[in-house]
């Protein structure tokens, strides 16, 4: 079932678009499977949950941290984690930055904007996020590799809804690209797209899709 699912959803999103498989909650075994198909990229929201799967798993797997992180527990992950994609706040940063020190490592990361009309998803503001990486602060974080954006559409049967809220990712990706990163390689990356939504996500540029459900069914 599993192996059904990804071939059919890798296929259908093509080379040029990468597919993080969201495997929180799921088992061991379950990776395995979608290992064994050539699956590389998985994605954790929680911590303690990640860190376990990554010692248990085989260590060629990319794991990218999809969830709120707090700060405080930046340090049990930054030894591997290969992309962090919600780095909602500039605390996060300077700890994404010092763990980077200590492990000797440069950690990609995505900043997380709150696209969504609901109330509860982490994120900056555009205002915000360009203000802080156009002042001295930033250039201090050498450790911290920004590679893009990252966004989740608000929950709902609203197809219009959601595909504005992406538009509007893309262009603060854009607005990004321009003013601080026209010049940066990695700075590319737009992390948007779920198990619902992820067809229009691809059709409004994304280059990173989340699937979770998708692929290893209801959690
Ligand atoms: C759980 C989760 C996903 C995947 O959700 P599905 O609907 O199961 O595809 C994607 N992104 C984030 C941030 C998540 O927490």
């Amino acid at each position: 079932m599993i192996r059904d699912r990804l071939t059919h959803i890798q296929a259908s999103i093509g080379d040029n678009i990468q597919l993080i498989a969201v495997s929180k909650t799921h088992s061991i075994e379950r990776i395995l499977e979608a290992y064994e198909v050539g699956q590389r990229d998985f994605g954790e929201n929680k911590v303690q949950e990640l860190v376990a799967k990554y010692e248990a798993l085989p260590k060629d797997i990319r794991w990218h941290m999809i969830g709120h992180l707090q700060s405080n527990k930046v340090k049990y992950i930054a030894p591997f984690v290969s992309l962090i994609h919600g780095v909602d706040s500039v605390k996060l940063l300077h700890e994404i930055n010092k763990q980077g020190l200590k492990n000797n490592r440069i950690i990609s990361c995505l900043l997380q904007f709150h696209i969504a009309q609901e109330e509860t998803k982490f994120g900056f503001s555009e205002e915000e996020a360009s203000t802080f990486i156009g002042g001295p602060e930033f250039q201090q974080l050498k450790q911290v590799k920004l590679c893009g954006v990252m966004g989740m559409a608000t929950f709902t049967e609203d197809t219009n809804q959601v595909r504005r809220e992406f538009q509007s990712l893309r262009l603060i990706f854009n607005h990004l690209k321009t003013t601080h990163f026209h010049s940066s390689e990695a700075f590319k990356e737009i992390s948007m797209g779920m198990s619902d939504d992820y067809p229009i996500a691809i059709e409004e540029g994304s280059t990173m899709v989340r699937v979770g459900s998708k692929i290893f069914g209801q959690r």
